[in-house]
């Protein structure tokens, strides 16, 4: 018999009426993951949720990844299944478990028993093998209290399971049920971090780049399909919107002071990324933006920008520093990718002194110069959608 997983819902518990509908979320998300994998059965029994492969050539180390990647998971377990047989869940937890019964110097037996037909009581069952276990492994001392390793059994219906300590998983909450959300991705370090923070509150992704080519190469382009990539695991499903800039950029190089370069062009990512939200039924724009990072993230100039947009705006990395922020790029595996030298847009025409405490006035006499909508309208309708897989 293969062995299944086991998974632990995280918040998604506390929601009292939203319940149901959180499960159902997260049970189907799992479903879509599994489903590249191989058949599973997936079903939930009071908050655990079982994917039971139906198969024995499916890649359950492949599965075990999909879900430690999955928001709405708290915590995991690979579990053996065995026939319902006292000395079959003792030779099950002797084979399954030796590697940590091996590095554990203290452990108990806890069991469940949902099939009360079993002829050992929950008590009975953990004192046997709790019992022949210490027997089987001299080093090894009961501690009820807390143990380094608890051997868990649970009987039920069809089979017993065998396993060891939980594994940690995404947490969250289950994607899609925290809305939709324009996410800007640049190649850079941080808004991917941004993208993988919302999308753990549950939060359905379209990633948007802003592209200069030629002033930016293929290879920046590339980058970014890569990290959008990187990023699927969590997010579910990703179409990436590449959004062409050039003329957006010449223009504001052509027409504008130096100074309020790159304020504009933040405005003018702020305008697009509105309307695609606005078109995609998203609640929300997510950004990378840092407090005091640059200079066109100042308080001053991140209120400039903010007036561009009219649904909220999200940044999840404005308190953090630096550092935090590569700590978690680089667990989620995004880091390496982004540290590649290729350029982004906003390098292309940057003002040798910015302004950082513009005012919106000033900003928006700026911007007189151009024929905005007309250049908004060019880009949107000329954006490619990039359907982003594996
Ligand atoms: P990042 O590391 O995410 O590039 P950054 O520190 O370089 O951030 P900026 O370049 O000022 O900061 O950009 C701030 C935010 O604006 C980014 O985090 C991202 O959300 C968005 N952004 C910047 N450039 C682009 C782009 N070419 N396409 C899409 N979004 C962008
Ligand atoms: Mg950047």
């Amino acid at each position: 018999m293969n062995d299944i997983l086991l998974l632990k819902q995280g918040e998604i518990v506390l929601k009292g009426m939203n319940r149901k509908y959180f499960e159902q979320k997260l049970i189907s998300n799992i479903n879509r993951r599994l489903s590249r994998i191989g058949k599973f059965r997936v079903y939930s029994v009071q908050s655990t949720i079982y994917a039971e492969p139906l198969s024995d050539d499916i890649d359950m180390d492949a599965a075990e990844e999909a879900m430690k990647k999955t928001f709405g998971i708290i915590s995991m377990s690979r579990a053996a299944a065995c026939a319902k047989d006292k000395d079959v869940i003792l030779a099950a937890a002797k084979e399954y478990l030796h590697d940590q019964l091996m590095a554990a110097s203290s452990f108990k037996v806890e069991s469940k028993r949902s099939d009360k037909t079993f002829p050992m009581t929950s008590i009975e069952l953990s004192q046997y093998v709790g019992g022949e276990l210490d027997d089987a492994y001299p080093h090894l001392k009961v501690d009820v209290h807390e143990p380094e390793l608890t051997v868990n059994i649970e009987v039920r219906d069809y089979a017993a399971y065998v396993h060891g300590n939980k594994l940690p998983a995404a947490g969250g909450l289950p994607v899609g049920v925290g809305g939709r959300a324009v996410s800007l991705l640049s190649g850079g370090i941080d808004s991917p971090v941004s993208t993988y923070m919302m999308a753990k509150r549950g939060v359905m992704i379209i990633p948007v780049h802003f592209f200069s080519f030629p002033y930016t190469s293929e290879l920046a382009k590339g980058k970014v399909i890569d990290l959008a990539r990187e990023l699927l695991d969590y997010c579910g499903r990703l179409t990436l919107q590449v959004v062409p800039f050039t003329h957006i950029q010449e223009e504001i190089r052509d027409k504008c002071p130096e100074e309020y370069f790159t304020l504009v062009m933040r405005r003018f990512m702020m305008k697009i990324a509105d309307k695609i939200a606005l078109d995609n039924g998203c609640g929300a724009i997510i950004t990378g933006e840092n407090l005091g990072q640059v200079a066109s993230q100042t308080m001053q100039a991140i209120g400039v920008t903010n007036a561009a947009a009219s649904v909220p705006v999200l940044r999840p990395l404005i308190g953090m520093d630096k550092e935090e922020i590569v700590t978690v790029a680089r667990k989620i595996g995004t880091f390496d990718t982004s540290i590649l030298p290729y350029e982004d847009c906003c390098t292309v025409f940057t003002p040798r002194h910015p302004r950082t405490k513009p005012t919106l006035d000033e900003v928006l006499e700026v911007e007189q110069a151009l024929d905005c909508e007309a250049l908004i309208a060019e880009a949107i309708a000329n954006t490619e959608n990039i359907k982003i897989t594996k």
